[in-house]
């Protein structure tokens, strides 16, 4: 706490001669940053010799633990713990529910003189055993075995949680499984499928003659998308404490068209959030970095530096969580929902991807030597064939209810995927394609590695920002995922996804006897195959839905269709080839998503229905009431009514419409919620349920604009997204 005064104190001031006071600054910051993580850092301090050797070399090798290092190991890191106030433990996982689990046990132990010592043994940080009947596992697991177990994921670094009451609990992140070892978390596919990347990057390496790397990291960096609401507001909308978003609601006199909201000036309680939310994350060791104003009103940006892919997944989570905990105690409400507010632009989470070797090189970033061209080509078409191939499986990994309001609707990526490479890489691309020499620039691309290239863009300054899956210079920008889902199901599918090209790559350059020439051809041919898959245009045009048709490229525009993709034998094929999710876990996956949005969508209706019922429409006969009242007045002393009956004819007929839209809206509910196989009822919810939810929302919006300000029972547009 002191360290934290002492920040604030020196950040706060902007004190003259202040370069006394900025090392001070930077002293304090990098004492703090982390100062809540048990990090290398810590380990290398607090362990012995011999154990931290022993549990360094498990982390980089992915070896298991000795029950022996793990005593150890454990012991320390309870006492780091206990020093810093924490009294519970809890292994925090990640179930299929998408958001984080954990269940806190104490560290204390009886004696037998009846007194207590505090006690972690290595088995307790290694594995855990929480009842898991309640969370969902798509039947993987029959509930008479209830049990699951969780297993700590060293490499990603314990840490201390503390509350606003003061409680502090070390979490150990942990891989959630059942007895049988099928994997119910998001956390467990992931940490397979970075294995199976590596793997296969490394055979790729070798094979182009590399003989130092050991070891390939899928490397994320997730931009985090939110809205910040006044709490008073929130606590007047059942829509928004319910499921995330509005329900209802016209739009405000000003949305976002002058954009003056985007890296605009951020206001001082917002700015004071921002500084608490970014002071909370660095003491849990997250990278926080850049903050900005987003383009719709209300709405923000939060970008770490990225990390590798578990952790950026861990580290993702507790950005989530801490962004809602902060923003309550600043009396705001943080919103994660991809479409709070119909009418302004919804919140969506950058995935920037890119590998890096263990000898710390990134293989996404053009080279300056015709090897190392060589090698980014090869690196580059294996995306080119993975996202080709498979851009329905990573439209399904994107996909989640609220996805389904922002894709496609000219604020996001369409639904279609497509890559942005940039003019210049698409240039030298298709002459490689084409076999000849691109003329203009002079150069020959035929045999790459022999020839020289010219120097690829370095710095790829024309960013497309429409684009679903775009080349930023040196790593991939996925825009398309959703800014309230976990990060590590995309990731997944993108880890596997190229892991099976890079796959059939290394084979065929193992087996090829002129390898420069191979990877010409192999350039070539995933250019000739999968180059329809990149667009440089204008995602969000008319004309590239049309073109992007012609091309065979899929447009998959809602959750129930895009979750089909994971339910087909060639994507059951795939995961399991790569080790990264057996056929049962895929089927298990679908089932709870599918699901999950019917519930999702369930959850909307009853919330509409009751808004409806128990606010809008007494609200409205309320009006008409006083409207009929006031006309009756009017009568009596002769004076003219035309107005008041116009508005009250013009109403009454709305509320009518309201009324029966609402029943309809019922019935189809319930039609819903009786229809037991789960695919059939997501369709129901999409079908049925949203298409009479909307109507009804057309109406309740259209009243909101003819009553009174005063008579309207909830916070308006207006209110929300302009009063802090
Ligand atoms: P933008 O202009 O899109 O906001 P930035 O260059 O600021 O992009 O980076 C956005 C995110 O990309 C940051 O989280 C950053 O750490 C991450 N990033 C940069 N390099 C890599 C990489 N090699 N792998 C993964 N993520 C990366
Ligand atoms: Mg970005």
């Amino acid at each position: 706490m002191a360290i934290l005064q002492e920040i604030s104190r020196t950040t706060g001031s902007n004190g003259h001669g202040s370069s006394k006071n900025s090392s001070k600054i930077e002293q304090n910051l990098t004492r703090f940053f982390g100062s809540n993580v048990f990090s290398e850092r810590t380990m290398k301090e607090r362990l012995p010799k011999e154990i931290y050797v022993e549990l360094s070399k498990t982390i980089q090798k992915g070896l298991t633990l000795t029950l022996d290092v793990a005593n150890v190991v454990a012991n320390a890191m309870k006492d780091w713990a206990i020093e810093k106030g924490a009294t519970h433990y809890t292994h925090w996982f990640q179930p299929l529910t998408g958001k984080t689990a954990e269940k806190h046990d104490s560290f204390i132990s009886p004696t037998a003189d009846g007194g207590i010592i505090m006690e972690f043994s290595g088995k307790q940080l290694i594995k855990g055993e929480p009842d898991a009947s309640s969370f969902p596992s798509g039947g993987l697991r029959a509930t008479f075995e209830a049990r699951g177990y969780t297993a700590w994921d060293c490499t990603s670094p314990a840490f201390l949680k503390e509350d606003g009451s003061g409680n502090v609990t070390l979490c150990i992140p942990t891989a959630f499984c059942s007895y049988t070892g099928e994997a119910l978390d998001k956390k467990t596919p992931l940490l397979r499928s970075m294995e199976a990347i590596s793997r296969q990057a490394v055979r790729v390496l070798k094979a182009l003659g590399n003989k130092t790397t050991q070891k390939v990291t899928a490397t994320v960096g997730p931009e985090q998308e939110y809205f910040l609401i006044d709490k008073k507001y929130y606590d007047q909308r059942i829509d928004l404490i319910a499921s995330g978003r509005t329900l209802f609601g016209s739009p405000a006199p000003k949305g976002q068209e002058l954009e003056d909201q985007y890296f605009g000036p951020i206001k001082d309680r917002i700015s004071a959030f921002m500084k608490d939310l970014d002071t909370e994350l660095w003491k849990m060791g997250v990278l926080a970095k850049t903050k900005h104003n987003e383009v719709a009103p209300a709405q923000f940006e939060m970008a770490p530096i990225f990390s590798t892919t578990n952790i950026a997944a861990d580290h993702n989570q507790l950005v989530m969580e801490t962004m809602q905990k902060v923003a309550l105690r600043h009396d705001l409400v943080c919103l994660l929902h991809e479409k709070p507010f119909q009418g302004v632009n919804g919140s969506g989470k950058h995935n920037n991807w890119s590998l890096a070797t263990d000898d710390g090189h990134n293989l996404l970033e053009p080279g300056i030597t015709p090897h190392e061209n060589e090698q980014f080509l090869i690196f580059l078409s294996a995306l080119i064939i993975a996202v080709d191939k498979h851009s329905d499986k990573l439209r399904a990994g994107a996909a989640n209810t609220g996805n389904d309001l922002r894709l496609g609707a000219n604020e996001a990526p369409p639904a279609i995927i497509s890559i942005f490479m940039g003019e210049e890489l698409t240039e030298i691309l298709e002459a490689i394609e084409k076999g000849k020499a691109a003329k203009s620039k002079g150069e020959h691309f035929l045999h790459i590695g022999v020839d020289s290239l010219p120097p690829l863009p370095k710095d790829n300054t024309d960013r497309n920002r429409t684009s679903p899956f775009a080349f930023t210079g040196n790593k991939f920008e996925f825009r398309m995922v959703p800014s309230s889902l976990s990060i590590s199901g995309p990731n997944t599918v993108l880890n596997t996804i190229v892991s099976e090209s890079l796959d059939e790559i290394a084979t065929r350059l193992e087996k090829a006897k002129d390898i420069n020439k191979e990877a010409a051809t192999i350039v070539r041919d995933a250019m000739k195959k999968h180059g329809r898959v990149i667009f440089n245009g204008n995602n969000y045009s008319e004309d590239w839905v049309k073109e992007a048709k012609k091309r065979g490229l899929p447009n998959i525009r809602n959750t129930v269709d895009a979750l089909a993709a994971m339910a087909t034998e060639e994507a059951e094929k795939l995961f399991s080839k790569y080790k990264v999710l057996s056929k049962e876990e895929i089927h298990s996956r679908y089932e709870i998503y599918l699901e999950k949005y019917a519930k999702d969508i369930n959850i909307e209706a009853q919330a509409a229905i009751n808004m409806t019922r128990r606010l809008f429409i007494p609200a409205v006969i309320c009006f008409t009431n006083s409207l009929a009242e006031a006309i009756g007045n009017l009568k009596a002393v002769s004076a003219p009514v035309s107005v008041q009956k116009e508005l009250l004819t013009k109403i009454s007929v709305l509320l009518d419409s309201a009324s029966n839209k609402v029943a309809d809206l019922e019935t189809v509910t319930k039609k819903a919620q009786t229809t037991h196989e789960a695919k059939a009822k997501a369709i129901v919810y999409r079908d049925k349920v949203v298409i009479a939810m909307n109507d009804l929302r057309q109406d309740i919006d259209t009243l909101e604009t003819l009553l009174p300000a005063s008579k309207w029972p909830v916070p308006t547009y207006a209110d929300m997204l302009f009063k802090f």
